[in-house]
């Protein structure tokens, strides 16, 4: 892409509205704009990385063998009047009455729709088990939305939901999306950290959330640091995941109302103890809808059996802001290379020089060629302003051409992260790039 003809609008000071720093730096960097309170608009930059963000998490459900369909937004009151929630959820749920005066509401989760799916499709227990996810966008209307897409009231969640004959059979299902969230975490270079939780107005008794550790987290988190070495031992689909999930689970973690010193085998100065974004959560609650949505399947000896569930979430939008808070410097963003926009920034350094813009022409044409995503600086600019851009919008790789280096025979190449810089011929700058890590494919 070059940037003459990309929609780019960063921002030069920081937004007053924005109070954290993955909210000023997404409105920086051109990659979303609010439209109304908690609603945002992604412009290409922020929307090439929501959909990294989206293809990680499908790749990782699709392996631990959860199937994506997708739902709508809008639902009909009368299931949720079948479980009781329309009642019980309270003013965070959006209800909208349509022309023929009936009730609707903008789904702040799914449950209830799965749960009648399935109940209207599935009668047998040689069926089972069965795990539905979809990625969709949900409404809660949050008192105060605030934080940008930390707390938006429209965000992006995956939300998958697990069907069993027995209870066995639901906790093998619970057990695999713990893996697979933590291989989901693990490959956006997060550290997700599982910690024992209340289950909220979800309902059941088995729950963990996965905090991303940084400063400007909500809450306060407690845990062996051993957690945070977690993605070296996430053991695949078929792998023994029974021990795994005994070993994590055997590790002290707690949020802040749960933190109990006492209780707690390890001292304060052996724990970490920070801030933590909840960016997943994962629940167990057995038969919690299928019994009053009738969800029943026939089992081998001919008896209707209500149906053992879960339901597992991630905040797909709420992630791409985590990434930030976790990773970025007074320059701007430093995105992991698996969800950056896009994997190399190219710099020219003086368009309009006729062999400078060759030199980049061509360097442009063979990483696209060789099927990179690039992002071309070719406008006019000062230099100055050109690498403060780069840095803002953060790609991992900067390749910076200039009639100086090219007189020499060289350019450079900056990674990020590091700020660690090399002179290098074109040819060797190619293929050192055409071998990094790449963003995952947008498919
Ligand atoms: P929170 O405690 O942050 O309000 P929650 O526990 O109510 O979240 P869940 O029902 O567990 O949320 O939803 C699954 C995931 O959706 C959460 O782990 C979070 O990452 C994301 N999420 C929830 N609410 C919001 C929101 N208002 N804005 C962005 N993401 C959200
Ligand atoms: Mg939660």
């Amino acid at each position: 892409m070059r940037l003459s003809r990309y929609f780019l609008p960063t921002l030069k000071e920081n937004p007053a509205e924005a109070q954290v720093v993955s909210h000023r730096l997404m409105l920086r960097a051109g990659m979303i704009r609010q439209t109304a309170a908690g609603i945002y608009a992604w412009l290409p930059l922020g929307y090439r990385v929501l959909r990294r963000v989206e293809a990680i998490v499908r790749a990782e459900q699709d392996r631990y063998g959860a199937i994506e369909m997708l739902m709508p937004t809008l639902q009909s009151a009368d299931l949720w009047r079948e479980s009781g929630r329309y009642d019980d959820y309270g003013k965070e749920m959006l209800r909208i009455r349509d022309r023929h005066e009936r009730d609707l509401l903008y789904g702040p989760t799914n449950e209830e729709m799965i749960t009648d799916i399935f109940r209207n499709s599935i009668k047998s227990y040689r069926d089972l088990p069965k795990n539905l996810y979809h990625i969709q966008w949900k409404f809660r209307d949050e008192v105060r939305p605030r934080f940008g897409l930390m707390r938006g009231r429209e965000f992006l969640m995956k939300d998958a939901y697990s069907f069993d004959v027995d209870y066995a059979g639901a906790v093998r299902s619970y057990r695999l999306m713990m893996c697979a969230y933590l291989s989901t975490f693990a490959r956006m270079g997060l550290k997700a950290i599982p910690i024992a939780a209340d289950t909220g107005p979800i309902g059941g008794d088995l729950s963990h959330e996965f905090h991303i550790l940084a400063d400007t987290g909500e809450s306060q988190v407690h845990a062996d640091p051993a957690l945070l070495e977690l993605e070296a031992e996430t053991p695949g689909p078929e792998d023994d995941i029974d021990s795994f999930y005994e070993a994590v689970t055997r590790r002290y973690s707690a949020a802040d109302e749960k933190h109990d010193p006492a209780k707690c085998p390890l001292t304060a100065d052996q724990l970490v103890s920070r801030r933590g974004i909840e960016v997943g959560q994962i629940f167990y609650f057995g038969t919690k809808y299928s019994k009053p949505l009738n969800a029943v399947v026939t089992g081998p000896g001919g008896d209707s059996i209500p149906v053992e569930m879960g339901s597992y979430g991630i905040g797909v939008s709420r992630v791409a802001a985590a990434i930030i808070e976790a990773s970025h410097d007074d320059a701007g963003v430093i995105w992991p290379d698996s969800v950056a926009p896009f994997g190399v920034g190219l710099i020219n350094l003086k368009a309009g020089d006729a062999k400078t813009d060759e030199a980049a022409e061509h360097i442009y044409q063979a990483l696209s060629g060789a099927g990179l995503d690039i992002l071309y600086d070719d406008r006019d600019e000062r230099p100055g302003g050109k690498f403060a851009d780069m840095d803002l919008i953060g790609l991992p790789w900067h390749l910076i051409v200039g009639p100086r280096g090219l007189a020499a025979g060289t350019v450079e190449l900056k990674r990020r992260a590091t700020g660690e810089r090399n002179e290098l011929s074109v040819e060797s700058a190619l293929a050192r790039l055409t071998e990094a890590p790449r963003p995952v494919s947008l498919g």
